[in-house]
């Protein structure tokens, strides 16, 4: 693949920006990449790894001439970084986002946006539960979704450009509307993570049964919910801040229905236990079936088939 954009600034280094970095060269879609985070210490870190061609100071240097600028910082700090580069855009330049919410993006970002430069908000879905300038890997985002949410008025040549930056580093990639991706995100990502929090908060609190015990017998499920309660807790912080009222009316709906498998076991109704469990069962092949995710027993982990199997 050919060079898309002539310099990429990355605001922010840690696991999706040092990705894209990793990402961008493997197929080598940018003339330079330029870096900035808000630490000397991140900053020192990103250019001992060296996914970057340049790492500078701070993100007025890094936007200085660049034709693609991506902030990948926490939510919560989108507006400010916004703000702060603002007035150094280069005329005819696309700031895209990377963060997990986007209507808050599109309020925060959008209004700081000269006219003359393109805002196309976008978000991979794609993650670990590492963060920070040296947990970025090339294949990331290999057969993963970007949803872009670009906003009225966006120049659809900018938006097929990003989009052709997202297709080379390895992904699918997919308009959708901010607040739609909002939704979808709170049933299929936010949700889920506060339920993981949740159930290893109660596992912590639980005495009755100790903290090694837990730790041992944890592949009977419990080590799922610790790899994803262990995500960065500033993003998800902002995540939930960010995506208030979709996660709300999600968790409404989850409440209602654990009320329900409540009543169900409470009652001894193993055919509404049965008939959901088959449900939910269908939906993993699915995601199998999509391509997101490994049908190799215990997540292809290798080791004995009983464990997970609870
Ligand atoms: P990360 O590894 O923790 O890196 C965050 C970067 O933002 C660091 O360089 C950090 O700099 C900088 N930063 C933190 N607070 C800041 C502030 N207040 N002002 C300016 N810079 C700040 O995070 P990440 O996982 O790459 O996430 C970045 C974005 O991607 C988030 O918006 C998140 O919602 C989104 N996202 C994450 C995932 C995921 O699974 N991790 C997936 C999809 C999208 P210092 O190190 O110097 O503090």
């Amino acid at each position: 693949m050919s060079v898309l954009y002539q310099r990429v600034a990355l605001i922010g280094l840690g696991l999706i920006a040092g990705s894209m970095a990793h990402a961008i060269r493997r197929k080598g879609l940018a003339g330079e990449i330029v870096g900035t985070a808000r630490s000397a210490e991140t900053r020192a870190v990103a250019a001992e790894v060296g996914f970057c061609d340049q790492i500078v100071d701070t993100p007025a240097e890094a936007v200085a001439d660049a034709d693609l600028i991506v902030l990948a910082v926490p939510m919560g700090a989108m507006g400010a970084v916004a703000a702060e580069i603002a007035p150094h855009l280069a005329a005819g330049a696309t700031v895209t986002d990377v963060g997990s919410a986007k209507r808050d993006v599109v309020a925060q970002v959008g209004p700081n946006i000269p006219d003359g430069v393109h805002f196309i908000p976008g978000h991979p879905l794609a993650g670990t539960e590492h963060s920070g300038p040296r947990s970025g890997f090339a294949e990331l985002f290999d057969n993963r979704y970007v949803l872009l949410t670009p906003v009225e008025g966006s120049d659809p040549a900018a938006v097929d450009k990003l989009r052709d930056l997202w297709i080379g580093c390895g992904a699918n990639v997919e308009n959708m509307d901010p607040d739609h991706h909002d939704l979808v995100l709170a049933v299929t990502s936010h949700t889920p993570h506060l339920i993981a929090y949740t159930m290893v908060g109660v596992a912590d609190d639980l005495r009755r049964v100790t903290d090694s015990e837990v730790i041992k017998y944890s592949a009977a499920g419990f080590r799922d919910f610790t790899r994803i309660a262990a995500s960065d807790p500033t993003m998800w912080r902002d995540v939930f801040l960010t995506n208030k009222d979709a996660t709300l009316e999600i968790l409404g709906r989850f409440t209602e229905e654990l009320f329900a498998l409540q009543r169900a076991i409470r009652t001894g109704d193993g055919d509404l236990l049965h008939e959901y469990f088959t449900r939910t069962r269908a939906i993993r092949r699915g995601i199998i079936e999509a391509g997101q995710d490994t049908d190799a027993p215990n997540f292809g982990r290798g080791i004995s088939r009983n464990e997970g199997a609870e």
